[in-house]
């Protein structure tokens, strides 16, 4: 998988996926940009990685819900490394509650990281994409709740069914642009979104998943950097990665 002259825009990556995700493509020979919100230190941590195993990367701040601020990450991008090939849509949040007690600040701030940012993302990257002419790879991130639904998420649930919608519709509009438009629908990974879960829910989960266990940032970040490295004839699929927790 050679991503050798590759830029590569990973948002959300000073932690769990993003940050594996950011970490698998440095070492295929892209070069990438390491957004993050507000966890600078996380952000800096992983660039260290990425250069200390010989590879490039810059960490830019930008929250994904704000349109102008993704206007300034794609420019970084190309401040730094002159172009953009890829992009990972990973930044996203819980605010869990049953529906009954979820307040309208849960909601709306789920839907405007988690669907608004994807927009926001997309939107932002199609100008410098389309000027290269070189097709380009945008890969999502969903979750198995966006494809089922899962109790206390109705907001983070309508967020990811929204980002598939999304992504079929994006993945017909530039199909002839070669740019393939993926998304990739995790089930439970161990990253700080899950840590919260007490003991009791975790077992629970893990008797649902066919594997016996939660997954790990890696399972899902194998899965990205081979959308990201491919010709490109897949597209506008979502790949459920949750060891049969569902099917
Ligand atoms: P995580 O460990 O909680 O990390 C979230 C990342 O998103 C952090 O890097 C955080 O940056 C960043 N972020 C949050 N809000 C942001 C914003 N407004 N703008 C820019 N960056 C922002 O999450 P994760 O578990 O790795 O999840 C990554 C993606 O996979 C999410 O879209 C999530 O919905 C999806 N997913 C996860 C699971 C799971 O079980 N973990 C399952 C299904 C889907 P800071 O460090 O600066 O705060």
């Amino acid at each position: 998988m050679n991503l050798e002259g590759k830029t590569a825009i990973v948002t959300g990556a000073s932690r769990g996926i993003g940050r594996a995700t950011a970490i698998y493509l440095a070492r295929s020979g892209a070069a990438v940009i390491v957004n993050y919100a507000g966890n600078r230190e996380a952000a800096e941590e992983v660039k260290q990685i990425i250069q200390s195993e010989g590879g490039k990367a810059e960490i830019v701040q930008a929250d994904v819900a704000d349109y102008s601020q993704c206007e300034s990450l794609m420019q970084s991008a190309i401040d730094h490394f002159q172009r953009i090939d890829i992009l990972i849509n990973n930044a996203g949040i819980t605010r869990d509650n049953l529906l009954a007690r979820m307040k309208v600040e849960d909601w709306q701030q789920v839907i405007d990281t988690n669907l608004s940012g994807v927009y926001n993302c997309c939107r932002t990257v199609l100008r410098p994409l389309l000027k290269q002419k070189s097709g380009g790879r945008i890969i999502n991130l969903a979750s198995v709740a966006g494809l089922h639904g899962n109790t206390g998420q109705a907001n983070y649930a309508a967020a990811k069914g929204g980002v598939i919608a999304f992504t079929k519709t994006l993945a017909k509009e530039l199909g002839s642009r070669n740019i393939s438009v993926n998304a990739v629908a995790p089930g439970f990974i161990e990253t700080e979104m899950t840590a919260q879960l007490s003991e009791q829910v975790k077992a629970q989960v893990i008797e649902r998943i066919a594997l016996g266990r939660l997954g790990k940032a890696e399972d899902v970040a194998e899965v990205i950097l081979f959308l990201a490295s491919s010709s490109g004839y897949i597209t506008g699929q979502v790949i459920p990665v949750d060891g049969c927790l569902v099917m």
